[in-house]
């Protein structure tokens, strides 16, 4: 059994008509008048596939499809929310490519043991209500309604009354599931499969993240008279320590560091910078490698304000903790994909995706497609056809292998 290539770039063509700009991406925030648009549209594809449509408290679409059993469901879900001027396959691609897989299984009329459900999931990307992945944390228990209706966007508007005016606010009996397992098929949204030249991933787990803030407090002075040696220069200072961040990231094999934002002060030409506050983020899939990580950064602050005279804090104020997948899933995609020929690499993701919190939830996975150049979050961002169909069937059969399929014997187990 193989997904429908045409079909699947069909209904992304369409969906992508939807908050189209004219740079050839797409602008659907969440819960916008765009977004309502392509919730309807979604919608009714997933009636026409006989699908039984419910919609939750948080705008969480679902559709089920029945199984020979009752109970637990095999779940494939993404978003079709999207950033400004995004793409037009992050999150719309493991949304319709779901929905694919329903439409194939209808076409060769096979009747799944568990149930199967397509969830969209609402405010995936927070860049209109933060924080990203909002109402997947809700579901699995992260954030309490409360919290996400009162979620305001920059106009002060609320997530809540949003939900309303779109009329998508529903039954908290609607979210998704009881879970059996949890899909997620994705663009890759950077380089390594494209390095590699591999058309799909399989996702070990999703890195952990943690943010620090540094403040840097030197002494402003005239740029004229102060002579080099007597000079207690911050953004000096700044710079040694954003050369030395890039260093400690590249010394741990699966790390990453950035140094993203930076504020001199007074910021005038003719001033030395008495101050610099700056962001450190880094990443790695190990936890005490994130500790480590963390410290070297502490130890490379204090070495720079020994070095130059100013003072260096270093405050780490949010951690996002590495989050594996279930091995038994993460094998059924390695799986699912071999015995479809199709070659795979795995790897973790470096971004947060709604898996991250459905993996509290349930035995979760992740599928990733080869994006071209890396590219995501932007209108260039692209994929071939050949690799989004590869990366369709691979969820295909892995939700076949889950689901397991009425009258047949499978390998998996059950319960
Ligand atoms: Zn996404």
């Amino acid at each position: 059994m193989r997904i429908n290539a045409h079909r699947l770039h069909e209904s992304l063509r369409q969906l992508a008509r939807i908050g189209a700009t004219p740079g050839g991406g797409v602008t659907r925030l969440a819960l916008s008048s765009e977004d309502r648009s392509a919730r309807d549209l979604l919608r009714r594809w997933m009636e026409e596939a006989s699908l039984r449509v419910r919609v939750d408290d948080f705008g969480n679409i679902t559709g089920r499809r029945a199984g020979s059993e009752s109970g637990k469901a095999v779940l494939m879900a993404s978003h079709i929310d999207t950033v400004r001027r995004g793409g037009c396959y992050d999150g719309a691609y493991g949304v319709l490519a779901a929905l694919e897989v329903m439409r194939t299984l209808n076409d060769a009329g096979v009747t799944t043991r568990r149930p199967l459900e397509l969830v969209n999931w609402t405010n995936e990307e927070g860049v209109r209500f933060e924080p990203a992945m909002l109402a997947s944390g809700a579901v699995a228990g992260r954030f309490t309604p409360e919290y996400v209706y009162g979620r305001t966007d920059r106009d002060g508007v609320t997530f809540g009354d949003e939900l309303e005016r779109i009329g998508y606010k529903g039954d908290r009996d609607n979210r998704p599931g009881p879970v059996a397992a949890y899909l997620e098929l994705h663009v890759e949204q950077g380089p390594v499969l494209e390095d590699a030249g591999i058309p799909v991933g399989v996702v070990d787990g999703i890195v952990g993240i943690t943010w620090s803030e540094i403040t840097i407090e030197g002494r402003a002075d005239h740029a004229g008279p102060s002579p080099m040696p007597l000079r207690r220069d911050a953004l000096v200072a700044a710079a040694r320590l954003i050369a030395g961040v890039d260093d400690i990231a590249r010394a741990i094999e699966g790390a990453v560091g950035t140094v993203g934002r930076i504020t001199a002060e007074p910021n005038v030409i003719n001033t030395i910078p008495g101050k610099v506050t700056m962001s450190v983020d880094l990443r790695h899939p190990d936890s005490a490698t994130l500790d480590r990580l963390v410290a070297g950064l502490e130890r490379l602050a204090s070495d720079i304000a020994a070095l130059t005279g100013v003072t260096v804090a270093v405050n780490r104020f949010w951690t996002s903790e590495p989050t594996p997948f279930a091995a038994e899933i993460v094998d059924a995609v390695e799986t699912a994909a071999a015995e479809m020929g199709i070659s795979t690499r795995r790897f973790w993701s470096g971004a947060g995706h709604d898996a991250k919190y459905m993996q509290d939830v349930a035995p979760s996975a992740m599928i990733f497609a080869r994006s071209i150049n890396g590219l995501s979050h932007c209108e260039q961002e692209y994929s071939t056809p050949e690799d989004l169909e590869a990366g369709a069937n691979v969820l295909l059969r892995a939700a076949l292998g889950l689901a397991g399929i009425e009258g047949e014997r499978t390998s998996h187990k059950r319960g």
